[in-house]
């Protein structure tokens, strides 16, 4: 079946949307925001909050809304959904502020914002990753200092992305300069000890995962306290678990750290098979 893409106002077999103009500041600067969201069974999960940070990226780079309005944008998601018959999957949405002139400076006339937005079938999972775990290293976060707003400048996550396969791990979990973990290069990060779950605070060190507020509720629906406190390399090879959340990936546990053996518990797989539940049940 040929994959659909929308751009600008048109919908286009995937290998032939390559409409941007060279101009376009997200291109040139990349001077735009996105986001990632889960399909399941068709239905776009946790929609609501996503469209909620989008309009908090929006809006902390002043860039207009590339809609009439959020149903509007909610509409083309869904007519993409469509045109690709995806069932399970994801859809990727990006925002630049527009083509202008090559100057730093907010264009001086008002500019119409550039998007874009893709369809990607789930790739089949392997089920031995939760049994077996996943390896993760780390490496100096790199990035600018508003992680909060879901910027396309993601050239600090893909040097940590690389440093990971390069290394034969899953992830990489990024460290501030005090010797604490912020988060991964495209994950949150958290621990378990006892009956708490801990993980780094949303200030603008880190994005606040859609994912990491949804197994917030589910995990106290389950019993289990949560503290936002940051933590360090020595903390996860002290704690009872460590596993890491995103919309993609759900929620994968840790076998090791820099190649030290992480400890494997109960909890974080059934968090992870409560969220899958969720995942069913708000997408019936
Ligand atoms: N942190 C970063 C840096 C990310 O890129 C992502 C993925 N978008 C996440 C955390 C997880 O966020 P979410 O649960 O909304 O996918």
């Amino acid at each position: 079946m040929q994959r659909i893409s929308y751009c600008n106002g048109h919908f286009l077999p995937h290998q032939h949307a390559n409409i941007v103009h060279i101009e376009d500041r997200g291109y040139q600067f990349a001077d735009g925001v996105y986001e990632v969201m889960h399909v399941h069974h068709g239905v776009l999960v946790d929609l609501a909050p996503h469209l909620d940070r989008l309009d908090y990226s929006l809006g902390e780079l002043g860039i207009s809304y590339p809609c009439s309005s959020r149903r509007a944008l909610e509409s083309l998601m869904y007519e993409v959904i469509r045109r690709n018959r995806l069932e399970y999957g994801s859809i990727y949405v990006q925002v630049s502020r527009g083509v202008s002139k090559r100057e730093f400076y907010f264009p001086k006339k008002p500019v119409t914002p550039s998007l874009v937005i893709t369809a990607q079938r789930m790739q089949p999972f392997n089920p031995a990753l939760l049994q077996q775990g996943i390896k993760i290293v780390t490496l100096k976060d790199a990035r600018w200092k508003r992680c909060d707003i879901k910027s396309i400048a993601l050239l600090a996550p893909v040097l940590a992305k690389q440093h990971a396969a390069q290394r034969g791990a899953y992830e990489t979990w990024q460290v501030d300069e005090e010797g604490y973990i912020t988060e991964g290069a495209s994950t949150n990060a958290w621990i378990v000890k006892g009956k708490t779950l801990q993980t780094t605070p949303a200030t603008h060190s880190i994005l606040n995962g859609i994912t990491r507020q949804r197994l917030m509720v589910l995990a106290k629906d389950m019993g289990l306290k949560i503290l936002e406190k940051r933590f360090t390399e020595a903390d996860i090879l002290k704690a009872d678990e460590a596993f890491l959340s995103s919309t993609t990936t759900y929620l994968l546990p840790l076998s090791s750290l820099n190649g030290k053996a992480v400890k494997r518990g109960t909890i974080a797989l059934a968090l992870r098979e409560k969220y899958a539940e969720y995942c069913a049940r708000a997408t019936r």
